[in-house]
């Protein structure tokens, strides 16, 4: 048997291990990680809410009114009334007729597809999906495969063939490493005419896409009809913690049932709740943060072309540099942090091989200041060692 040592040694030395930095004080772009203040394009934290006072008031209000934990999962009698309130807000966001919280998008992602697919069904996913949906793909059992990305045409052909089970295509709004928005108008007319559901994990879209932030859905003018099954986190534009998904009754209704990392676990703590309702009003409320981070994604990348780095085509604060290989990303990362910035190298298996990459995610709290900063210690960087 290989011992875990020699493993983790052959992790480091091709340049894929990982490790945890502390990191001390309010979420936000001046960070203070391992004791260095440093400036942060790293977080998902879009719209600059996770240390928003009215959001951090909440959750103080919260937890005077419901306590920290909320003792037991939603099917016994951990189900607040804050739970409660927050599921009907959201479903009026997504104007859909109900809505249902996850502890986690991750365990969302489970409960959705191994609760609604089985054996003889099948599942299909875009080859860049997140972690989560090809997790839930595999746990549900059902036949599975992952379509190139975006390609439409290889998912009819697959669609075509005729079979008695249930069909799923579960594919990212927006793609969490690229950034780039799934083509879900194409998507939603093929799943309606093979009979399939659609399902749209809008992570990275809602909150930051379409005018009222109600994200990719929005975005492309889609509704429920298109995309009968939507999936929604809470830790990013919110800026909280958890996730729902919002459907039909009957949906909603299945998941209680049959989601089992819905029924096997304890609910989110109640001031959580409290703390994502006032987010969410923000998230509606303030149309000035989408409109800023509109500003300072097209600032980034128009200083990033006039240094020739190569940039992808994505219109959300998702702005990642491929460099390929996973040294060099890690070179670029560490170079970057000596000038005080720090922005994460996503390697392999995040990304598939030589396409090693530095995420650059830009929010709502950056000032025009500090993404010039960004700019030109990459501007120094390239000159040095030029990509
Ligand atoms: C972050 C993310 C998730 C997981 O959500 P958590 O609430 O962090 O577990 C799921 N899908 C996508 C696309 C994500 O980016």
């Amino acid at each position: 048997m290989r011992s875990l040592l020699t493993e983790l040694e052959r992790r480091r030395q091709v340049h894929l291990y990982r490790a945890r930095r502390v990191s001390e004080g309010i979420q936000g772009p001046e960070l203070k990680i391992d004791g260095r203040f440093v400036l942060g394009f790293c977080s998902n934290d879009y719209l600059g809410l996770a240390g928003h006072p009215k959001v951090v008031a909440a959750m103080q209000e919260g937890a005077a009114q419901y306590g920290v934990g909320s003792g037991a999962a939603h099917l016994v009698n951990g189900h607040s009334s804050a739970h409660h309130q927050l599921e009907e807000e959201l479903a009026e966001f997504t104007r859909r007729p109900r809505a249902l919280l996850f502890s986690t998008g991750y365990m969302a992602n489970l409960g959705v597809i191994s609760g609604l697919l089985s054996t003889g069904d099948r599942f299909y996913g875009d080859r860049l999906d997140h972690a989560s949906l090809i997790d839930g793909g595999l746990m549900s059992r059902a036949g599975f495969r992952r379509y190139p990305h975006g390609d439409i045409q290889v998912l009819e052909n697959w669609l075509g063939r005729r079979g008695d089970g249930r069909v799923m295509v579960a594919t990212d709004g927006v793609f969490s490493m690229d950034g780039d928005v799934a083509p879900l108008c194409g998507l939603a007319k093929l799943c309606s005419e093979k009979d399939a559901w659609l399902m749209v994990d809008d992570a990275h879209g809602l909150g930051v896409m379409g005018r009222e932030g109600r994200g990719t859905l929005e975005h492309l003018g889609l509704g429920m009809d298109d995309v009968p099954i939507l999936m929604g986190t809470l830790g990013k534009a919110f800026g909280t913690f958890g996730a729902f998904v919002a459907g039909s009754e009957a949906l909603i209704e299945t998941l209680i049932q049959q989601a089992r990392s819905y029924i096997f676990t304890t609910a989110l703590p109640p001031a959580v709740a409290q703390a994502t309702r006032a987010s969410l009003l923000l998230v509606r409320e303030e149309e000035w943060r989408r409109e800023k981070l509109r500003m300072l994604i097209a600032l980034f990348r128009e200083g990033a072309s006039e240094l020739g780095l190569p940039l992808m085509v994505s219109e959300t604060p998702i702005q990642p540099i491929v460099v390929g290989s996973a040294q060099k990303a890690l070179a670029w990362s560490r170079r970057l942090e000596a000038e005080g910035i720090m922005v994460s190298a996503i390697r392999p298996p995040t990304v598939p091989e030589n396409s090693s990459r530095l995420r650059v995610t830009l929010s709502a709290a950056h000032t025009e200041q500090q993404v010039l900063r960004l700019l030109s210690a990459l501007g120094k960087l390239q000159v040095e060692e030029p990509l």
